[in-house]
């Protein structure tokens, strides 16, 4: 199993520990193309530690992350971000200065050097890009518009097209609805459904009426631990989940 080529994403006995504190304990996790999966789990559980490794903010103690075959752990962050991997953190960070045309222009990726980058200029082919992000997420009408005049939910999307500006394959949101209205929160699922097509996506949320919508698979997270993995069906119905976490 730990060397199946099917899967975009490998990661085997991950732990961390911060001061002999195991936030992340011996994860095992497999995530396959078009997958779009969701994790859940109580306060402190590790889930954003999890997707710190992926990333490369934190440095695991131990295991493996093998993304398309490649060993990530070890990795440098912007190495990780080209070899496909986009992360959103809770907040939004976008460019409040900058229209939102602006914020997706500079979110496309430049190539290596120094050069590359004072000389770039939107070419035709990226501009087309920026339309075709914009449409997707819903900002197709807000081009011109200032970031700090966006809702919160609408800057939520816009680092989300940011993030689809670099066309990762694997792109992970860590409560990418928090702050947005029942309607936003629809718009949004709409939204992940149609972008996991051609990549995977790993989602942290809280909200089950949003995860039910969208989730594929669902891992529950505790104590740095699996407590269960499966449909949200069955995880529901999981007596230990129900204990742990939804029971609350
Ligand atoms: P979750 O996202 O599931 O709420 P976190 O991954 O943020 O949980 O945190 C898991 C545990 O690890 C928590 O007890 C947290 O305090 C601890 N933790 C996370 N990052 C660090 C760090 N950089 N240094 C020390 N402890 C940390
Ligand atoms: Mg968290």
């Amino acid at each position: 199993m730990s060397s199946n080529t099917e899967f975009l994403l490998g990661v085997e006995d991950l732990t961390v520990s911060f001061d002999g504190f195991k936030a992340v304990d011996g994860l095992n996790l497999y995530l396959e193309k078009d997958e779009l999966r969701v994790i859940i789990g109580p306060n402190g559980a590790g889930k954003t530690t999890v997707l710190d490794m992926i990333c490369g903010k934190t440095r695991p103690t131990g295991g493996s992350i093998k993304f398309r075959n490649r060993e990530l752990v070890g990795m440098a962050e912007h190495t990780i971000v080209r070899a496909g991997v986009g992360r959103k953190f809770q907040t939004p960070s976008i460019y409040e200065n900058l229209t939102v045309f602006e914020n997706l222009e500079v979110s496309f990726p430049k190539g290596r050097s120094v050069l590359g980058c004072l000389a770039f200029k939107a070419t035709p082919d990226v501009v087309d890009r920026i339309h075709k992000v914009a449409e997707e997420i819903f900002l197709k009408e807000f081009l011109d518009v200032e970031g700090a005049l966006l809702s919160h939910g609408q800057k939520q999307w816009l680092e989300i097209g940011m993030l689809l500006m670099q066309e990762p394959e694997l792109l992970m949101l860590d409560e990418p609805v928090a702050g947005m209205s029942p309607v936003e929160r629809e718009q949004t699922a709409d939204l992940l459904k149609r972008i996991c097509k051609g990549r995977s996506i790993i989602i942290i949320e809280h909200d089950m009426e949003f995860v039910s919508r969208i989730a594929h698979k669902v891992t529950v997270l505790h104590l740095g631990k699996i407590l269960a993995e499966g449909t949200m069906l069955e995880v529901q119905n999981n007596p230990k989940v129900i204990e742990v976490y939804l029971g609350h």
